[in-house]
């Protein structure tokens, strides 16, 4: 399955502060392209959706983005994509990525990237899906979510099973192995 998997990539509508998070989305697009994967993303030209759509692209790699059409503005739609899917609302872009999809990685970002994490999170614990999750640690970026993940198990809030539903890397060599094993 993995010579023509989709990789469903969630991150920032923003840079960041720290340019290693650009730099690690332009590999994780140029990785997806070397391994003929294709790109799954929120279709957006800007921050480190539009460093992975563009690295992706520029190393020939098939690419599918989604967006609510009021967002096709404010979000710089990327016109030039392999499929561009506009959709009426926030909720069906993130169920056509979803669907579209067969490994979820999430790169830094903000409350957009963790309300898309979470969701894929909590349908895997309902045992909705079993695609993998992984958090591109990028400079320990996820290193408070992993802690407050830990926390809500140690608290009796969730099944210690939670965390063994995401997986952390520290760099895109290692999220390029846990691709592979993950999608075989
Ligand atoms: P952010 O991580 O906040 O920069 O957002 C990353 C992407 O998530 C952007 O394309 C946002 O439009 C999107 N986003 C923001 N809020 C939500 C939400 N509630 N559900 C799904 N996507 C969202």
């Amino acid at each position: 399955m993995s010579s023509s998997a989709s990789i469903c990539i969630f991150c920032g509508a923003r840079a960041g502060k720290l340019p290693v998070y650009g730099q690690a989305a332009a590999e994780t697009g140029q990785m997806i392209a070397d391994m003929g994967w294709r790109l799954v993303y929120g279709a957006g030209d800007i921050g480190l959706m539009g460093e992975v759509a563009r690295a992706a692209q520029a190393a020939g790699a098939e690419t599918l983005g989604v967006m609510p059409t009021h967002l096709v503005r404010q979000e710089v739609a990327k016109c030039d994509l392999g499929q561009l899917i506009l959709t009426e609302t926030m909720h069906e872009r993130k169920k056509v990525m979803f669907m579209n999809c067969d490994a979820i990685v999430v790169l830094p970002g903000g409350g957009g990237s963790l309300d898309e994490f979470f969701e894929v999170l909590t349908w895997r614990q309902l045992g909705l899906h079993a695609k993998p999750i992984i958090l591109l640690d990028v400079a320990g970026y996820w290193q408070p979510l992993v802690a407050l993940l830990d926390h809500v198990v140690t608290e009796g809030f969730a099944d210690g099973s939670m965390r063994g539903f995401v997986q952390v890397v520290p760099d895109v060599a290692a999220l390029k192995v846990a691709l592979t094993d993950g999608l075989k």
